[in-house]
């Protein structure tokens, strides 16, 4: 199955009251609710769908500050053109992992989870895992994130019995009693992802809370779709002046999650 390259960056979760509804009741099961409160406030800096400018330009701003990201791939998309410019090539997700970053799992074809049946997830998340891992990736997927931020019970199910984090799309801090299998995240794309990060960060900080900033493609300009690394560099800045501990999503799970939790497979 390989994704519309074209639809992806237009198509949006089904936003009609049933898709909210559905969203909603799936809060209701398959809850991992975290139970601490980390020493310091954490953030986690994550880049979905990988398009090559979030690991050549995002990955660098990250390592030279001496903290480590997040990236999100969908091996399906790897190496193809798309409205983020080229997605992540096999030595990019290399390159990658073996500077430290977390390697997530955003679904092989970004598949839109919210409807999908559960064997049509499974196979999709095994299929991603085991192209990373014929490419070189060591390291276990052990967080995802919900592609289009869609949920429905099944996959949520599929993504709990893998992954020790799964990141939805609602904003929120990260707290106890907050669910990690669909945990809140920021998404920081665009003109005003700047600002939006910056107010994040003053509530996260000011409940000593764990908050999870995503974007896409990093270049010298934001974009609708991305941050500029000029962007990404202030936040991690600010980030790291205020005290925070810029964690990978995987660690920052084990943090605040119930004492021994660990990806299942
Ligand atoms: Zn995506």
């Amino acid at each position: 199955m390989k994704a519309d390259l074209q639809a992806l960056g237009v198509y949006r979760a089904d936003s009609s009251l049933k898709g909210k509804l559905r969203r909603r009741l799936a809060r209701l099961v398959h809850r991992r609710p975290a139970v601490r409160r980390p020493d310091r406030p954490m953030v986690t800096f994550a880049f979905d769908d990988t398009p090559t400018s979030a690991v050549q330009r995002g990955g660098p701003i990250l390592e030279r500050r001496g903290v480590r990201g997040a990236y999100y791939f969908c091996a399906g998309l790897a190496g193809e053109d798309g409205h983020l410019g080229r997605y992540a090539t096999r030595e990019d997700m290399q390159r990658a992992a073996d500077a430290g970053h977390e390697i997530g799992c955003h679904t092989y074809s970004h598949l839109d989870c919210g409807q999908a049946s559960g064997a049509m997830v499974a196979d999709d998340l095994e299929r991603n895992a085991a192209l990373l891992s014929d490419w070189g990736v060591a390291q276990r997927l052990q967080t995802f994130a919900y592609p289009y931020g869609d949920v429905g019970f099944a996959a949520k199910q599929q993504a709990a019995e893998r992954f020790v984090l799964s990141r939805a799309l609602q904003h929120g801090l990260i707290e106890p009693g907050v669910d990690l299998n669909q945990a809140p995240a920021v998404g920081v794309d665009g003109w005003d992802g700047e600002a939006i990060a910056s107010a994040w960060l003053a509530k996260a900080a000011r409940r000593r809370a764990w908050v999870i900033l995503f974007t896409h493609g990093v270049e010298d300009k934001v974009t609708q779709f991305g941050t500029s690394a000029d962007v990404l560099g202030r936040l991690v800045d600010k980030a790291l002046t205020m005290g925070f501990e810029v964690v990978g999503a995987a660690e920052g799970a084990q943090r605040v999650g119930p004492l021994g939790l660990r990806a299942a497979r």
